[in-house]
């Protein structure tokens, strides 16, 4: 069988060649999405082990949070631009999961993350999501979950269009208005756990500080956050 499926497999190849997503290189495996040498070359940030990294530091005096990662920094024109930029827009939902799993990979060798038991993606608006047809941070999710072993929660958080009420009152607070529109519809599953919120990419925070805001005060949960990239300085 195993035989039978690599016959196939390098027949496939004959006709399909898969291609490194960085530098066209052939590819063997049909698991694999970028070659080695591409993959060793992604800006890792070695964050997961450390205390008081860049991303821990976007939280602080803000909101408490156990423990920050972001796998990778972001920046303009590179390769994880491209795969970021494809599994948002392009629908790679592939490589969604295998940039989840690097994710996972450091998250679980790393013991300020081993007391996790559940991850939340951060939700996108409901209008959104449908219009992509998924959302890329439980795409990502997927892939740590692998490799952590830790289930995924999603639709308990979720995110809302803040009323036209609170958009015309908070109209120079911005933060207020994001604020506004997380909800947790089941606050008993979530009480007292050790979540991981996780996104794509972080900016200011200020989405981030908003959705564990509301999960921090309607369930007592402990948040730590793991991001692909971060984009501040
Ligand atoms: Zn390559």
């Amino acid at each position: 069988m195993t035989r039978l499926k690599s016959i196939l497999n390098d027949t496939l190849h004959l006709f399909y060649p898969h291609l490194c997503k960085g530098c066209g290189t052939d590819l063997l495996a049909v698991s694999d999405h970028i070659c080695l040498s591409c993959l060793l070359e992604l800006p890792s940030t070695g964050f997961a082990p450390l205390p008081n990294n860049p991303v821990e530091k976007y939280f602080w005096g803000r909101i408490p949070i156990k423990a920050a990662h972001s796998e990778f920094y972001f920046s303009k024109g590179t390769l994880i631009q491209q795969l970021i930029h494809q599994l948002k827009y392009k629908g790679d939902i592939p490589v969604g999961r295998f940039l989840g799993s690097i994710m996972g990979n450091s998250l679980k060798q790393s013991e300020r993350f081993n007391t996790i038991n559940a991850i939340i993606p951060l939700p996108l608006f409901a209008d959104r999501e449908r219009k992509r047809g998924y959302n890329q941070s439980a795409i990502l999710a997927e892939g740590i979950s692998q490799q952590m072993q830790v289930p995924v929660i999603t639709g308990n958080v979720i995110r809302q269009h803040a009323t036209e009420t609170q958009t015309r009152k908070h109209r120079n607070e911005r933060w207020e208005n994001v604020h506004q529109s997380f909800q947790v519809k089941f606050p008993d599953q979530l009480k007292n756990q050790q979540l991981l919120l996780v996104d794509d990419v972080v900016t200011t925070g200020a989405t981030l500080e908003a959705c564990a805001q509301t999960i921090i005060s309607t369930c007592a949960a402990n948040i730590s956050i793991a991001v692909l990239a971060h984009a501040g300085k």
